[in-house]
């Protein structure tokens, strides 16, 4: 699903210059679920994004589904990403002024009618446990059931990939755990690949796989469960 080889990322120039991935390479398969760990600042979102096409690399290659996303346009990027890939974010990331089904909404609204998005958002809603919250705006909603919002979104559009960033990083730890059993869920239930970042222990331990991540490199690798 995902092959990253000898990928580079710097940011800046000259004395300015900030390696913050040094020649990962990762490939992971349909279907898994795994974790990538390690301390702030060590690289781990900046590779979650580069594999999102969010962020351009320095060097090196990164295949989704076998297309290059390092070779592509954004405008074939944006479409990469709506068909295929879910992004859930450690501050949630939704439109204040829209109701939680307007959020979950806004991914497809240029492409499908509104009669068939309007189902479709209720039904990802109604997976995450919200069906009596659609028509609340976040700010009424609790971190937890904000967070589910989101993953509502980033199901809405049936991916094949999540990408998640810290997903509980803002949650209590009943919150998260609500939210890590609903990703386990989901990927047992629909075999969508989850690569999610955390720096707790507890949580990246719950994956198929952990990679652990320090200073811009992969230092180690821990198979959990043998699919
Ligand atoms: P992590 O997710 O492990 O906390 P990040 O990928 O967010 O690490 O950041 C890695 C390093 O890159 C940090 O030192 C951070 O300050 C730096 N960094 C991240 N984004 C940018 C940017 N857009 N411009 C410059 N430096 C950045």
């Amino acid at each position: 699903m995902i092959r990253i080889e000898k990928v580079c990322k710097a940011y800046g120039n000259g004395e300015e210059k900030l390696e913050v991935l040094k020649d990962i390479s990762l490939t992971v398969d349909a279907g898994e679920f795994i974790t990538i760990i390690g301390p702030s600042g060590s690289g781990k979102s900046t590779l979650l994004h580069t594999v999102g096409g969010l962020e351009e690399i320095s060097s090196g290659q990164i295949f989704l589904d076998n297309e290059p996303i390092h070779q592509l346009k954004d405008s074939q990027l944006a479409k990469i990403r709506l068909k295929k890939i879910g992004f859930i974010f450690q501050q949630f990331q939704l439109l204040s002024s829209a109701t939680a089904l307007e959020n979950v909404m806004m991914p497809m609204l240029n492409f499908f009618g509104k009669k068939d998005t309007r189902k479709k958002a209720e039904k990802a809603l109604t997976r995450v446990g919200l069906s009596h919250r659609m028509n609340h705006l976040p700010s009424k909603l609790s971190g937890g059931e904000q967070q589910r919002v989101a993953i509502a979104r980033a199901l809405v559009t049936n991916p094949k990939l999540i990408l998640a960033d810290e997903p509980t990083g803002n949650l209590d730890s009943t919150n998260g755990e609500n939210i890590i059993s609903l990703l386990e869920r989901i990927h047992q239930e629909d075999g969508v690949t989850i690569v999610l970042i955390t720096h707790d222990k507890e949580i990246a331990y719950r994956a198929d796989r952990v990679i652990h991540f320090l200073d811009g490199k992969i230092v180690g690798e821990e198979v959990l469960k043998v699919r």
